[in-house]
């Protein structure tokens, strides 16, 4: 192994395959890996499904199919009212994976800093290190989450290539403000910097919040990479469509970079998505509604057992901590015993840490939601059973 990529040949299989292997092997309900349980709208899927008997079904254009750009571009300026340029300022990628991979290969040269707020989701870290750039790490801690301005300027230098923003954020399910996405964008300005904004989860948003892109502030338009997932907006994880929007003199660079990762994404999905923009936005709305829901009933689901449940804004997930509840054992433990005993799958959040932090919190667990009402019901009748 040793004579293998030094980076990848060290690293285990990420968290998500290992929690749903055990969860399948203890016939266990799954609320780690985050993908929703009823798929998106039928229109979508049936749009698909005659493309594919009907075709286009061989390479598309390599930026993606004019009709998902212009959809993109369109969304843009109706949630945001962004200017988006569907020609040059659009790329379609296969999943916000490659969407993330491409924008870092495309930017990065080894050496360069990147300022990396964690808990981060998993790939961001191999990726960015694969790319030789270094990872100034700057740390949320709970049960707020609250970005600390000083840990935030030191990670700042005059290396400081670009920074990578998950807002609605996975693990912690918390949506950035706009007083410390000011915060963050006087920094990008005065280091000459830019952004990478993984924005998936946009359209998850719960209660009174609201998402705002990083790129909407005074200064962001052209230092921004938007990054959507077709998978979060309409309840179809496994199409792994994907898009960038951005300034064109950062996306012809991640285009070159794109074209020898992957080249193109399969044309009917591109399509299919195209019309779910154009057509389901209400699909997005209810679902935001429908979440906000299912968050309450396994917050009051795990309150009732003893666990406190950290304030959640948007996205699938919800983290518990389980101090209250005297379990000894770390959060990895944890999840595989109500794996194991009560047959619910968790996610332990210590994993989204950087390995090099100090102090990083073993008392939490990240828990999925976006599954049926009588999945959830069994969920919380297994936990009630073996946690009580
Ligand atoms: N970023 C975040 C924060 C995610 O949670 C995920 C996965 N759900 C992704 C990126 C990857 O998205 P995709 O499945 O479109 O590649
Ligand atoms: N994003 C999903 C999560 O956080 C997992 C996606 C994957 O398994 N790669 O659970």
């Amino acid at each position: 192994m040793s004579n293998l990529n030094h980076l990848f040949s060290g690293l285990g299989t990420t968290v998500f395959t290992v929690m749903s292997e055990l969860a399948a092997k203890h016939d266990a309900i799954n609320l780690g890996q985050g993908f929703p349980d009823v798929d998106g709208p039928e229109a979508v899927r049936r749009h698909a499904a005659g493309l594919l008997l009907d075709g286009p079904n061989q390479y598309a254009a390599m930026t993606g199919m004019p009709e998902l750009r212009k959809a993109v571009a369109a969304d843009n300026l109706r949630h945001y009212g962004l200017d988006i340029d569907w020609q040059s300022e659009v790329l379609v990628t296969s999943g916000a994976t490659e969407a993330l991979t491409v924008c870092l290969m495309g930017m990065l040269n080894p050496g360069d800093e990147v300022v990396m707020i964690e808990p981060f989701y998993d790939c961001y870290l191999p990726l960015v290190e694969r790319a030789g750039a270094v990872a100034k790490i700057v740390s949320l801690m709970p049960p707020e989450w609250e970005l600390p301005e000083a840990q935030l300027r030191a990670a700042f230098s005059n290396k400081t290539k670009l920074v990578l923003l998950n807002s609605p954020m996975n693990p912690t399910g918390k949506v950035f403000t706009r007083p410390e996405l000011e915060l963050i964008a006087g920094l990008i300005e005065e280091f000459d910097a830019y952004a990478i904004c993984d924005e998936v989860y946009e359209h998850l948003i719960f209660d009174d919040h609201k998402h705002i892109p990083l790129m909407t502030l005074p200064g962001m338009r052209e230092r921004c990479l938007r990054i959507g997932s077709a998978g979060k907006t309409f309840s179809l994880t496994g199409w792994k469509v994907g898009y960038i929007s951005g300034s064109s003199s950062l996306l012809s660079t991640i285009a070159k970079a794109h074209q020898y990762v992957i080249f193109c994404t399969p044309p009917a999905l591109q399509h299919a998505i195209a019309y779910g923009l154009e057509n389901c936005g209400e699909f997005y709305k209810t679902l935001a509604a429908e979440l906000q829901g299912k968050r309450d009933f396994l917050k009051s689901t795990l309150e009732g057992l003893g666990l406190k449940v950290l304030p959640v804004d948007g996205t699938y997930f919800l983290t518990a901590d389980i101090t209250p509840f005297g379990f000894e054992g770390t959060d990895y433990d944890f999840c595989k015993f109500i794996t194991e005993k009560a047959r619910v799958g968790a996610i332990p959040t210590s994993v989204f840490y950087h390995p090099e932090t100090p102090n990083v919190p073993h008392n939490l667990v990240r828990f999925c939601f976006c599954k049926r009402d009588e999945v959830l019901s069994e969920a919380a009748q297994r936990l009630q059973q073996h946690l009580r």
